[in-house]
């Protein structure tokens, strides 16, 4: 995809709906897939960091998650497309999942979150493949990451918060061959 950069961060200039069929056929494809869906508190995190900026840098898609992105494209005389938030991204994904019995992995959230998210996911989401539901409050990343690399999802949210989830991905992406996401709060929306 072409880039706009807005704070050295290149965010992809395209639909929300192209960026999907680029990740279905890249899940498709057991290619290995960084998701970074970036508000504006995370560009500023990155301004100010410089390793989380690299870590974020390296991501396969980044896309702007807020108003704030557009309009700093806009005063750079480069427009963005349009907002893709993770959110979204998180929905479409589950949607797509289902109606193609697709694989996920959810981590992150506090422990009742994801006791609910537990009831309730596989009604509505009854074809998902849902290989792990665990929440963000581990101490050792490695038998989460074990867990993971044994389960082979096609796709694994996490919902750590910014800069963990980040890290967390960056550190990790490489056991399974699917795609991998962070989505901050986006499991306490799903349960809401
Ligand atoms: N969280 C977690 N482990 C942590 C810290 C946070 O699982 O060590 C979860 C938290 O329960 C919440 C999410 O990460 O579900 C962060 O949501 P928030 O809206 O604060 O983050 P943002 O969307 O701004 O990244």
């Amino acid at each position: 995809f072409p880039t706009v950069t807005v704070l050295a961060i290149p965010f992809v200039n395209t639909t929300a709906a192209t960026l999907l069929s680029h990740l279905q056929n890249r899940i498709d494809q057991h290619q290995n897939t960084f998701v970074v869906t970036a508000n504006p508190e995370i560009v500023m995190y990155a301004h100010q960091h410089a390793d989380y900026r690299r870590l974020i840098q390296r991501a396969d898609y980044i896309t702007p998650d807020g108003v704030g992105i557009l309009d700093g494209a806009k005063i750079l005389g480069q427009p963005l497309a349009e907002r893709i938030t993770g959110f979204d991204t998180l929905q479409a994904l589950l949607s797509w999942g289902n109606a193609h019995h697709k694989s996920a992995y959810f981590v992150g959230a506090k422990p009742e979150v994801i006791d609910f998210l537990r009831d309730i996911l596989p009604d509505r989401y009854p074809d998902l493949d849902i290989v792990g539901l665990r929440d963000g409050y581990f101490q050792n990343d490695q038998d989460v990451v074990a867990d993971i690399e044994a389960q082979q999802p096609d796709m694994v949210f996490a919902a750590l918060g910014f800069p963990k989830q980040e890290r967390f991905i960056a550190n990790y992406r490489h056991v399974t061959h699917g795609l991998w996401m962070g989505v901050g709060g986006s499991f306490d929306v799903l349960a809401g």
